[in-house]
């Protein structure tokens, strides 16, 4: 079922290399893959629910209810490093 160094991504559902995913810190362990990452980074880091951008201090979250990338804060569950 689970196979071992593989993350499935939350939000564009493709099977990722988990050493290049991140892992958000609730109880689903919810993964973000590099190239979502690298592209929410791209688009300016802005926050999926209140548009904003993460800021360097703001800690960088995933937000399940919005399948994106924003602030911790907003309700995101923090991502770090699977
Ligand atoms: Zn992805
Ligand atoms: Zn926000």
């Amino acid at each position: 079922m689970f196979r071992l160094g593989k993350v499935t991504c939350e939000l564009c559902q493709s099977r990722a290399p988990k050493r290049h995913a991140r892992r958000g810190q609730n109880a689903q362990g919810a993964c973000v893959c590099g190239a979502c990452y690298a592209q929410w980074e791209k688009a300016g880091r802005k926050c999926v629910a209140c548009g904003t951008a993460v800021r360097g201090l703001q800690n960088v979250g995933i937000i399940l209810a919005r399948k994106g990338i924003g602030h911790s804060d907003c309700g995101g569950a923090r991502l770090l490093y699977a």
